[in-house]
């Protein structure tokens, strides 16, 4: 038996794990009790991970040969690679040819390694030409990057894991890490235990398992966060609570934001939350007064129309009580997918360049192009994703290649996402599983390696990267998602009558030119390598000369002054309102033991422990007052569509709520969408991420048939 020691592909903690197998068959896995990220621990989903690769689900839900749908709606059938590879590029010419670069979207996701999403960015920016490359990863995060970069100057979380365990008040915003990030829960849990004075704050519209911990939990109404923080900084502030030197010396934009905050006092944004005042008050003092205060935040401020605003209202809070910068203090954005870190920091998104570069400027486009030796690189920032499947919708984009994500289940309302796929000419699916939602709209479906057969690179939550090594070979043909792009884009070129513009021969060296891009920036890991995270394990970015756990230690930051931004921002109602004919505020979560639209953790039976069937939850004291029963079928409506499913009564949602977990896809809930049938894709204006946590629904008994 042998091991190889990998990493978690599930969500953003990033544990290392010891892979068992026999050079052919994962037989199974354990915690790796070097990695600094869990120390061998591992949580349900990550101990059960050699059940996903076990023969029977290979055989069963792998997709092991390039396959070709003549008919859309008719089965696919298997091609070779040089069939599949030459008629790809043949049509994908044709489509530049016809309708220019921009005809022609890639859309990809936070499962990628940081050297796929660098083939795919070039694949797309270099080889294609088209602006238009975005990632799954926008729909989990993108709120908290340009949260970082327009408070902070960097899109960089300055945290470290071992911060949770050295603050003596953690908020916790927005996030319920018992389930979403559950090794990182223990540790806050462990260092909760030997702490007396230890203050843990939850804020959450839901009773969560993270809430039941908390000393305090703020009950807020869905979407009042921004108008929470303002009452936070208010009460902070008329305390005397700031950090005057700290202020003075270290940021800028205060007194603007000292004038936005001075109509919140605590009593009217306790009541615009629907919380006690006395408790914002008790927050408050925690908050600010302890000697290291960190937060922990993720998509209850990220996925909304307001993200951006909710992310800086909460640095504001940081910035203006110094809890920032020291040990155990800071704003820390958890990222929800493996690699949605590695996306940013190679820049395989529509509003980001290599190297944490900004697409809106052309200096940055000209660094990229000396880099990659491209002089006509596209420009221009392109569509993200819910404005690429609304182009796609509209006609504009005529071609769509989507890897490893599954947007006919994951992106917002369905129907239009689905009307996109219909309408594209031409349809790729790079996909490791067989029978996804999107795959039944694909033209071509290309088998891709996945955990345990991939090598590269990832980045967790804190920076830190590690290491994903193959313990076996793919089954069937299935390739490394980077050889995909690359032998397609080989083809492209040659079409084109130029030398290959993505022609990298393995992932180290698609690494190494990604690292190239990150020389003399904030996230410079010029001083890394491979032999390094091999014999010393993995690191945290920057690295010149070492590993960085904490930034902006020194009071400076990454703005070109030094200084950090406070951000002025009004607090806004959710692009939807509850109302008579949509009297409940839905939101989508995680389940403890499920994984995205399941198409991994699906396969395990034992995952189903926890929770074994879609429902959608409600309050009992809303359930009475509609006369309506545990158990019973209801028709849940929003202004995008329905979905019909059991009714779950449960104290933890707030009354006037409905929660409903993002993983149920149609093998699950019959010909439904899941639960993206009802969201919406109203975006935050400055980060374009969808507000997936409020859709307003009614729910009414199911007609008997
Ligand atoms: Fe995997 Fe996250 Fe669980 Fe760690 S906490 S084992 S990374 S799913």
């Amino acid at each position: 038996m042998e091991e190889t020691r990998s990493t978690c592909p599930y969500c953003g903690v990033g544990c290392g794990v010891v892979i068992e197998h026999d050079g052919v068959q994962i037989t199974g896995v354990r915690g790796d009790p070097e990695h600094p990220a869990n120390f061998g621990r591992l949580c349900t989903k990550g101990s059960k991970l050699h059940l996903t690769a076990t023969p029977v689900v290979i055989q069963h839900q792998r997709l092991r040969e390039p396959m070709k749908r003549s008919v859309r709606g008719e089965a696919a059938a298997a091609i070779g690679w040089d069939q599949a590879n030459r008629e790809i590029a043949e049509r994908l010419l044709a489509i530049r040819a016809a309708h220019g670069p921009e005809a022609i979207g890639v859309y990809i996701s936070g499962q990628l390694l940081t050297e796929d999403y660098h083939a795919f960015n070039k694949l797309a920016r270099a080889v294609i030409g088209t602006p238009h490359i975005d990632s799954n990863s926008r729909l989990c995060m993108s709120s908290a990057v340009v949260g970082y970069k327009q408070a902070l100057g960097a899109d960089a979380p300055p945290c470290s894991y071992e911060d949770v365990e050295l603050a003596d008040c953690v908020l916790v915003s927005g996030a319920n890490p018992a389930w979403a990030h559950p090794i990182l829960f223990r540790r806050l849990e462990a260092a909760r235990a030997g702490r007396p004075g230890h203050r843990l704050i939850v804020v959450d519209p839901r009773r969560t398992e993270t809430a039941e911990l908390a000393d305090l939990h703020l009950q807020i109404r869905p979407g009042t966060d921004v108008a929470l923080c303002h009452g936070l900084l208010h009460a902070a502030i008329w305390q005397g609570w700031t950090a005057g030197d700290f202020i003075a010396s270290s940021t800028q934009g205060f007194e603007a934001l000292k004038a936005l905050v001075r109509e919140w006092t605590p009593a009217r944004a306790a009541q615009v939350c629907g919380i006690e005042e006395a408790d914002l008050w008790q927050a408050a003092e925690w908050f600010s007064t302890a000697p290291a205060s960190l937060s922990l935040y993720c998509q209850g401020l990220n996925q909304s129309s307001a993200g951006t605003a909710k992310n800086t209202a909460l640095i504001n809070l940081h910035l203006a009580t110094g809890q920032i910068g020291r040990p155990g203090a800071g704003p820390f954005s958890l990222t929800g997918q493996p690699n949605a870190m590695g996306g940013r920091e190679s820049g395989g998104m529509a509003t980001l360049l290599p190297g944490h570069r900004d697409p809106s400027k052309a200096q940055d486009w000209a660094d990229i192009g000396r880099l990659w030796g491209v002089a006509d690189l596209p420009g221009r920032p392109g569509h993200t994703a819910v404005e690429m499947f609304e182009a796609a919708a509209r006609g504009e984009i005529k071609a769509l290649w989507i890897a490893c994500t599954n947007p006919a289940q994951s992106m917002p309302d369905q129907a239009l996402v689905r009307q996109a796929l219909q309408r594209c000419e031409l349809v790729i699916v790079q996909e490791a599983f067989a029978h996804t939602a999107t795959a039944r709209y694909a033209d071509y479906l290309l088998p891709a390696a996945t955990w345990g057969e991939k090598e590269g690179t990832v980045t967790n939550s804190e920076r830190r990267i590690s290491r994903v090594r193959p313990a076996v070979p793919a089954p069937g043909q299935a390739r490394a998602d980077w050889r995909i792009a690359r032998d397609i884009a080989a083809l492209i070129d040659a079409g084109l009558g130029r030398a290959p513009r993505l022609a990298a021969q393995g992932a180290e060296e698609l690494w190494l030119e990604h690292r190239e891009a990150t020389r003399g920036r904030d996230l410079d890991i010029t001083g890394l390598d491979w032999a390094t995270l091999d014999t010393e394990g993995p690191q945290q970015w920057p690295y010149v000369k070492g590993p960085t756990p904490r930034l902006y230690t020194d009071g400076r930051f990454a703005h070109a002054d030094g200084r950090a931004r406070f951000t002025a921002k009004p607090y806004q109602a959710t692009a939807e309102a509850a109302s008579a004919q949509r009297p409940f505020a839905l939101t989508t979560g995680r389940l403890r033991d499920q994984w995205h639209g399941m198409s991994r953790s699906g396969s395990v039976p034992g995952l189903f422990a926890h929770e074994g069937q879609p429902v959608v939850r409600v309050h009992p004291g809303d359930a009475a007052r509609r006369r309506l029963a545990e158990g019973e079928l209801v028709h849940v409506r929003s202004r995008r569509g329905e979905l019909v499913l059991p009714l779950r009564l449960d104290g933890n949602v707030p009354p006037g709520g409905a929660d409903i977990a993002m993983h149920w896809g149609e093998e699950f809930i019959g010909a439904q969408a899941g639960v993206n049938a009802l969201t919406q894709g109203a975006f935050c204006p400055d980060s374009r991420q969808p507000e997936l946590k409020f859709s307003a629904v009614a729910i009414e008994p199911a007609a008997l048939p």
